[in-house]
């Protein structure tokens, strides 16, 4: 349902993807890898229309992704993403965190889309925290509740760029684990982590990226054992 097609990306004269193709199916989890840099947070930008791109296409099932055209803000409706920085309203509730676009942007009716923040708070172990103010929270209930924040949308597919890094490492588990059961309930992901037992354990298909190109691609299971490229086994050595 996602595709990208010979993905083109500059800035200035620094070409960061210099051909980028891949295909996402529904319920697919792809797992982006790379060393620092190498444009793997470019690349989602990109997915999701926050920058202009400079050739190719992406397109999520027939419509196409153009920087700010009039149609993204209704396309982009499609994609729920999730940063490293979880930017909640800090004078907001958790709850009209949460319910604030369903409402405003989607004109869902107010008590519906109350009700099933509730429920997805419910399932991250949250709901305690709905009439609290993100400053009452953790990191880590912080971004379990930027995730239910981007389902409440209902997107298609789900876009994590590094969601754990700013965590502290025992609350890098509780959001690693909310991650899994939605992968395990079929939603279609694309993920940047630097967890590699958590890619692993989550990922479909790894998508390592290098100089601007899908240097690899492959199941974890291979990419992990027996990498065939040697920009791949010098990156997986430096978590050794
Ligand atoms: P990291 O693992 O450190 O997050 P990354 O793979 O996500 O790295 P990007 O943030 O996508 O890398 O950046 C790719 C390259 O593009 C870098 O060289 C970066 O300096 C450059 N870059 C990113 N955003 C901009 C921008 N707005 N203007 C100019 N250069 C940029
Ligand atoms: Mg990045």
């Amino acid at each position: 349902q996602l595709s990208i097609k010979d993905l083109v990306k500059s800035f200035d004269d620094n070409r960061i993807l210099n051909g980028i193709s891949t295909d996402i199916k529904k319920g697919e989890v792809v797992v982006v890898l790379g060393p620092s840099g190498c444009g793997k947070s470019t690349l989602l930008r990109c997915i999701n229309g926050l920058e202009a791109i400079n050739g190719g296409h992406v397109f999520i099932d027939e419509d196409e992704v153009v920087h700010n055209s009039k149609d993204l803000p209704k396309i982009r409706q499609k994609i729920g993403m999730v940063f490293q920085s979880y930017d909640l309203f800090p004078h907001k509730t958790i709850i009209d965190n949460i319910t604030l676009a369903p409402i405003k942007v989607q004109h869902r009716n107010k008590a519906e889309v109350t009700e099933e923040a509730e429920q997805l708070l419910e399932r991250v172990n949250l709901l305690d925290k709905a009439k609290a103010y993100p400053r009452q929270l953790s990191g880590g209930q912080k971004q379990r509740v930027a995730i239910v924040r981007a389902l409440c949308m209902h997107p298609e597919i789900m876009l994590f760029d590094e969601v754990t890094a700013a965590l502290d490492p025992e609350m890098v588990r509780e959001v690693l684990d909310v991650i899994l059961e939605l992968a395990n309930q079929g939603m279609t992901m694309i993920i940047v982590t630097h967890e590699m037992q958590f890619a692993r354990a989550v990922a479909d298909r790894i998508i390592f990226l290098d100089g601007g190109k899908i240097v690899e691609e492959a199941r974890p299971d291979e990419f992990f054992t027996a990498p065939k490229t040697a920009r791949a086994k010098a990156f997986l050595k430096t978590f050794e």
